[in-house]
């Protein structure tokens, strides 16, 4: 089953949270978020200012926070030039964030507006890397942990570490809503292709991406269940894949590990 990667790309509504998404620099994804009740506004990572300022005035909205999910420079390049137009809080990890006022960690919440925020820490692609989840609105902003068919590189973590941080996305409810900090689903797919080649939900979904891209729009939000149907980094545990890759017996650590270098050596 296809869910909703054909939904309307870049927006979205729930409960009272409008989210507009749209590509900065190349590839990455900016987000704002904006609770209706009270007005408040928030990027989720600021990859560049400009195109952020640029939809923040078309929709007529005052930046009040930016959510930082971890250090690398194409998800925080931003911060310091919108803290100081528009006098936003940055929030983010505990670690080197441009600009950051509040530094938070796994199990705080706070509020954005009338919704409350969850923090998830999600360390792998970066040690400080965390997620923010808004139960209320059934969205989570999960940076470079996760990507529609992917997942981040483990550049400063484990691969076991990692992969307990996607175990704990696993574990948001199926129809949470996911938004990630990169659009590579089409590349991605190629590579799932050849971890599942015979999964029919993975190959209906390869063709509606490629779809989609050639008619010029993105792919995500994805939703967990989507991934749990489709993303061979979240299926470690189905026979099929670990018979393919020769590890029946491992761990779905060790399997994870063995997906992520095979990726990180493809060339598709
Ligand atoms: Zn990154
Ligand atoms: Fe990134």
């Amino acid at each position: 089953m296809i869910g909703r990667v054909s939904r309307n790309p870049g927006e979205a509504s729930d409960m009272a949270l409008m989210i507009h998404q749209f590509i900065c620099r190349s590839d990455n994804f900016g987000v704002l978020v904006h609770d209706e009740d009270s007005g408040v506004t928030a990027a989720i990572d600021a990859p560049e200012a400009e195109p952020i300022r640029r939809k923040l005035a078309e929709y007529h909205w005052k930046l009040d926070y930016i959510l930082t999910t971890h250090h690398h420079e194409d998800h925080v390049a931003g911060n310091l030039a919108l803290k100081e137009e528009s006098g936003c809080r940055i929030i983010g990890p505990a670690g080197e964030i441009p600009g950051r006022d509040e530094a938070v960690r796994e199990g705080d919440t706070f509020d954005l507006g009338t919704l409350e925020v969850r923090v998830i820490e999600t360390p792998g692609h970066t040690l400080d890397h965390i997620t923010y989840w808004v139960p209320a609105a059934g969205v989570a902003f999960v940076g470079d942990t996760l990507f529609a068919l992917g997942c981040g590189r483990v550049i400063e973590g484990t691969m076991p570490m990692m992969w307990h941080s996607l175990e704990k996305l696993l574990r948001l409810p199926d129809d949470t809503d996911i938004y990630c900090g990169h659009e590579y689903t089409q590349a991605n797919a190629r590579f799932a292709l050849t971890i599942e080649p015979d999964n029919a939900d993975l190959i209906e979904r390869a063709r509606i991406v490629d779809e989609r891209r050639a008619a010029g729009e993105v792919t995500l939000p994805t939703t967990i269940l989507m991934e749990k149907q489709t993303n061979p980094f979240l299926r470690v545990d189905h026979a099929d894949i670990r018979h393919r890759l020769g590890l029946d017996h491992a761990s779905n650590a060790e399997v994870f590990g063995e997906i992520r270098r095979r990726k990180d050596g493809f060339r598709g």
